[in-house]
């Protein structure tokens, strides 16, 4: 392929270019807080579906509370009425007998329904104090992510006003170039780790750093100017500058 030097001593800005737009676009797919967003939003994930777990147990027995009141609530309330009635003195000795032990027995009655409520109530401690701790995890996880987020989002934004810069000198470059040479710059670079084309450094392919044989090297200092020359061990375009070694 023939190609002016002009042109090929461009493809070195270009790639120049390329090789910027690549590591800005590697910084921003490796930004630290992407991996320790992820981290967050597991954690949040699971803090989240333990407290619905927990929420669940909570409720139930905060049923149970309820209802172990409106037991006690009910005997406290039998209670007091015999209380009443027997104060008032009115019945046979019998019924007023009978009133004493039924007393008795219902005095038993609420002390066990609140004991059976006390029980309850610390099983209800437990949950809240659970579903409290992974509230407390999820707020702090939210906080943290939102650090993150702004911190991604603000860098982000910044290699992309970067990118969009770069991209616009590298369409100058580019359009400067011959179609052809352009093409095959673009195919090598897809293929070999983003570099399509080397310059020659002191008798050495900068793409692939090894030395040129002293067959090649004699090989490229007879060529003509226009002759678009690859390197026989990476196949990447190779560029002849003044520090090439050559003349
Ligand atoms: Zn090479």
């Amino acid at each position: 392929m023939k190609a002016t030097p002009e042109d090929q001593l461009r493809l070195l800005d270009l790639q120049k270019v390329d090789a910027e737009i690549d590591l800005l676009n590697h910084r921003a797919k490796n930004l630290p807080e992407h991996s320790q967003i992820t981290e967050l939003e597991a954690v949040k994930q699971s803090s989240d579906s333990e407290l619905g777990l927990v929420s669940i147990d909570e409720a139930d027995v905060k049923r149970e509370v309820a209802k172990a009141d409106a037991d006690a609530e009910q005997v406290r309330t039998r209670k007091t009425r015999d209380e009443v009635r027997l104060a008032s003195g009115q019945g046979s000795a019998k019924d007023l007998e009978h009133l004493q032990h039924e007393l008795v027995s219902l005095s038993r009655r609420v002390n066990d329904l609140e004991e059976i409520e006390l029980e309850i109530m610390m099983r209800l401690d437990e949950f809240t104090s659970k579903a409290n701790e992974y509230r407390a995890i999820i707020a702090d996880t939210d906080a943290k992510l939102e650090v993150l987020t702004a911190s991604r989002d603000k860098q982000l934004s910044e290699l992309a006003a970067n990118v969009k810069n770069l991209k616009e000198e590298r369409a100058m470059i580019a359009g400067k170039i011959a179609a052809e040479l352009l093409a095959l710059y673009e195919k090598l670079r897809a293929s070999n780790e983003g570099v399509g084309a080397a310059a020659i450094v002191r008798k050495r392919c900068s793409g692939c750093h090894l030395d040129l044989t002293a067959i090649d090297a004699e090989k490229f200092k007879q060529a003509p100017v226009d002759d678009v020359l690859r390197c026989e061990e990476c196949r990447r375009i190779l560029i002849r500058t003044v520090d090439s070694g050559l003349i």
